[in-house]
């Protein structure tokens, strides 16, 4: 491959399959060349060149300067006009573009080219307003992106004189204005001690450095990092040459989707600034006029542009995301590429693509992402036209990025970090946001800004992520050193809640309240296509029969575990019933009716919410594990008030059975001591708190099938599957089916009836899974519990690691992603495959599930989709694992 691709209207090396070498940006750039469009001739050096510029240290590779020399060449004669040539300069831009898009990631360097002879130059060509606005332009991104020089520098340079001369808009400023401008800027770089290379070479040498170097900054790692955007080279640098939205009244520049990317809606969508350079509309500084209305003012361009956006969503069958200029009435293309959108807009997009034909359905059920769905299944506003919500109104802006956020105001994107960590709902409410700021817009449960647009970096951002956010409020005051704001005649303070409606762009003061969110008739459409792929079942974690019908609603085919214990916790009444039960089981060894009446009491509880749950799940699969966790999870923590009280209590119940209530109180005290355990998770629990306490296992699989006959009777079917945690060795699920077996017996006689169940066992010992030859004789199917299984593998507490040492991990690439998120695939995985392998050898009929955290997880879900038989995960996320099932299918 070449290290440098030159492309101009009508003719292109590159195409847009390229993405991985190109760049989005560059293969897009490529193919809208190809197509003719009119695109300004640029040259575009891979991302290849990237990865081998870090090997070098950080410098050009060899050879590589001289390609560009030649590509510039070549755009030159295309263009008419020379790079560095006073008197007919030819001006680039230097820009991003990585095969994934990271809006506002990377830097970009306008107008390079430009000293203090070629400005001359160019202002007798093309006016000296024009010459020394991009002059200006280009000390302010040279100094910020290539020289490090704070951009508030020139910002403040900038206010100073339009201050002086009274002026609130960057266009009325005139040339004279701009020198003085340019002046004030080149003083900055005196300050600071640098200085714009006078030679243009020179300059795009040191930009395009910068722009490599810009894919590693920590902002854009931190992009990456969220939106777990990994494997790829690096970045593409596209060197363009410069048309000019900031020639005249008769240019512009402009951002349009083809479709809304809020809604969905079928209209071209998007703003233009007239008279300004691209950097402008994105960076939110001026609040741009809608698309359509150049109609008016560019006739000519508004119809080329209509008619090549149409084409383009046609070409690359999906909504586009375009940026263009308008250079003294003429339409420039400078980017296209597949535009982000919300989750209602994603759905509605891939519907109506579907029906007008433009794409297969097969293509349009991958159109929508399972992000997407996650948040189509938000919760939005209740009661929007009550008084108390029109009375809590503080103001109205543009409603960039749909849903209901609630959370305390912060007015820094570290704040908004902080916070966040120490477990508070917070609103990041800043004047406008900065790509800095990705950090703190993600840790914020919505984002509001007084300044940008709908195509703003907030937006654009929150829109990615389903942030709920609203921008353009300017009304909206925000003073950061008192951390105030005001608006509609309210000051907010940091930590004062607030309420956006991302959806309708109003901000509202307090806490509102929020509903879920219904399922429309399109979503419902969509995920019948969804399901026609899907070759995996979707089952789903519920503890209780509320959780069962939310999870049967969103189509769950079954219960793939339901955690007993949970149930435990439910009333203060079942906990000390459990707590009864340890006192009996572990304290007072040998007290056996005591143990017995403790037992009995929890059958009733547990017997009760198991017929709930069969009801809910009528005619469907209900795999329920026995008890798992270590039973002092139970019990208050040692030395707490809680636990002398317990004990009181414990040794008041047992008096005259155990002697002195004062020594009872010693004995409890000393045995729950003896019950604490130096690793919880691999001691006393699972399958081994059984097979100690065979009666406990006995009195839950009653609970179960007593449960099951009762429902059979009033007619529902009830289809149990007995789940045995954490088994490594054949002997203990021997040992836990013989004692479910004779509970089902005799519960069978007792009942006069019998209902049909299954015994499996969970896979979540490494061990486990290793002899899942042996296991599989004595179940009817195995449950991967990869959260145990990922813990025990990986040697990762699951309860310390996130917070000591993963996010370290990743962002050291020692490891790819958070085991416990995403499915260790090559580790963790390859004991699954084993485990199918080998359980299917024994019994080839063996059902396989999984109900780990990963059951919900999009990428885990493709990889066990052709493993096992089924995915199991929390209620909310069923509809996401539908999707995540089919796409894997597709
Ligand atoms: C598991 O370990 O993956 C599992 C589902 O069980 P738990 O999370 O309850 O340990
Ligand atoms: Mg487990």
């Amino acid at each position: 491959t070449k290290n440098v691709y030159v492309f101009k209207k009508g003719s292109s090396g590159g195409r847009k399959e390229m993405k991985q070498l190109l760049g989005g940006k560059g293969a897009n750039l490529c193919e809208m060349a190809h197509l003719g469009l009119n695109v300004p001739p640029a040259f575009t050096i891979t991302t290849v060149v990237c990865q081998e510029f870090y090997k070098a240290g950080g410098k050009l590779p060899n050879g590589v300067w001289d390609d560009i020399l030649s590509a510039v060449k070549e755009v030159e004669q295309a263009y008419g006009a020379k790079f560095a040539d006073p008197a007919d300069p030819l001006l680039f831009s230097v820009r991003s573009g990585a095969a994934v898009s990271m809006p506002g990631m990377m830097d970009t360097v306008l107008n390079l080219g430009l000293n203090d002879t070629v400005v001359k130059g160019l202002a007798k060509k093309r006016g000296e307003r024009f010459a020394y606005d991009c002059y200006r332009r280009l000390l302010d991104m040279f100094g910020d992106v290539v020289l490090g020089i704070e951009h508030s520098l020139f910002e403040a340079e900038m206010h100073a004189v339009k201050e002086a001369k009274g002026i609130k808009l960057d266009v009325n400023l005139t040339g004279d204005d701009l020198k003085e401008v340019v002046r004030r800027f080149k003083g900055v770089y005196e300050k600071v001690g640098k200085s714009l290379p006078e030679d243009p070479f020179e300059q795009m040498k040191l930009a395009i450095n910068a722009v490599f170097g810009s894919w590693n900054t920590p902002r854009a790692v931190k992009y990456r990092e969220i939106n777990r955007i990994r494997g790829l080279l690096g970045t593409a640098v596209n060197v363009q040459s410069m048309v000019y939205g900031n020639l005249n009244d008769n240019s512009g520049t402009g951002v349009c989707f083809t479709r809304n990317p809020a809604t969905g809606e079928k209209k071209l969508y998007g703003e233009y600034l007239p008279n300004a350079q691209g950097e402008d509309v994105v960076a939110g500084i001026r609040t741009p006029l809608d698309v359509t209305h150049m109609a008016e003012n560019f006739p000519e361009a508004y119809k080329d542009l209509v008619a090549n956006t149409n084409m383009l969503e046609k070409h690359m069958r999906d909504m586009q995301d375009c940026e263009f200029t308008v250079q003294d009435g003429v339409l420039f293309m400078l980017q296209t590429r597949n535009g982000k959108r919300t989750g209602p807009a994603a759905l509605q997009v891939a519907v109506a693509m579907e029906r007008e034909g433009m794409v297969a359905r097969d293509e349009a059920v991958l159109m929508v992402e399972p992000r997407h769905l996650d948040q189509l299944l938000h919760p939005m506003f209740e009661g929007t036209n009550k008084p108390e919500y029109k009375k809590a109104f503080l103001g109205k802006g543009l409603p960039a990025s749909p849903g209901a956020a609630v959370g305390k105001v912060v007015f820094t994107a570290d704040e908004a970090e902080k916070w966040h960590k120490e477990g508070e709902k917070v609103i990041l409410v800043r004047l406008e946001t900065s790509p800095e700021d990705v950090g703190g817009m993600h840790a914020a449960e919505g984002i509001l800004t007084a300044r940008g647009g709908m195509t703003s970096h907030a937006a654009v951002v929150a829109r990615g992520w389903g942030k709920p956010c609203v921008c353009g409020l300017d009304k909206l005051e925000v003073d950061y050193p008192s951390k105030t704001a005001t608006l509609g005649g309210t000051t907010l303070k940091e930590g004062d809640w607030l309420s956006l409606n991302g959806s309708s762009g109003e901000v509202l003061q307090g806490k509102q309240p929020v509903k879920p969110p219904e399922m429309s008739g399109e979503l419902a459409v969509f995920m019948e296509w969804v399901d026609s792929f899907r070759k995996i079942g979707v089952f789903t974690n519920a503890d209780t029969p509320a959780d069962a019908i939310v999870a049967r609603k969103n189509g769950a085919q079954g219960i793939g575990l339901v955690r007993t214990e949970h149930m435990f916790f439910a009333t203060a009444e079942r906990i000390a019933a459990v707590r009864r039960m340890i006192a009996a089981e572990e304290l007072l060894e040998g007290e056996g009716s005591s143990a017995a009446d403790a037992l009995a009491a929890l059958k009733e509880f547990q017997r009760e919410d198991f017929e709930g749950i069969f009801t809910a799940m009528d005619g469907l699969p209900v795999t329920i594990r026995l008890l798992d966790p270590p039973l002092h999870e139970f019990l208050p923590h040692e030395g707490s008030p809680e636990l002398d009280a317990l004990c009181e209590t414990l040794a008041t119940e047992m008096q005259g059975r155990s002697g002195q209530h004062m020594s009872a109180v010693r004995i409890l005290k000393s045995k729950i001591h003896g019950l604490q355990e130096a690793n919880p998770m691999l001691g006393l629990r699972g399958c081994r708190l059984g097979i100690r306490h065979p009666d406990i296992t006995e009195m839950q699989a009653k609970a179960i099938l007593e449960a099951a006959v009762n429902v059979s009777a009033k007619g529902i079917k009830a289809h149990p599957h007995i789940m045995v945690p954490l088994v490594g060795f054949e002997e203990e699920l021997a040992n836990q089916v013989g004692v479910i077996r004779k509970a089902a017996e005799d519960t069978f006689k007792a009942k006069g009836a019998t209902v049909e169940y299954k015994v499996g066992t969970m896979i979540e010992v490494p061990r486990g899974a290793l002899r899942a030859g042996d296991l599989a004789k004595h179940a009817d199917f195995f449950s991967f519990g990869t959260n145990d299984l990922t813990q025990m593998t990986c040697g990762f507490s699951r309860d310390d690691a996130e917070a000591k040492f993963l996010p370290l991990y990743v962002s050291q690439g020692i490891i790819q992603a958070d085991p416990f998120e995403e499915l260790d695939v090559t580790g963790v995985g390859e004991l699954i495959k084993i485990a199918v392998q080998r359980g299917r050898e024994t019994r080839p009929n063996l059902h396989l599930g999984i109900c780990g955290e990963h059951g919900g997880d999009p990428k885990s879900i493709e990889f066990v989709s052709t493993l096992v038989d089924y995915v199991s995960c929390s209620p909310l996320r069923v509809p996401i694992a539908r999707l995540a099932a089919a796409q894997a299918a597709i």
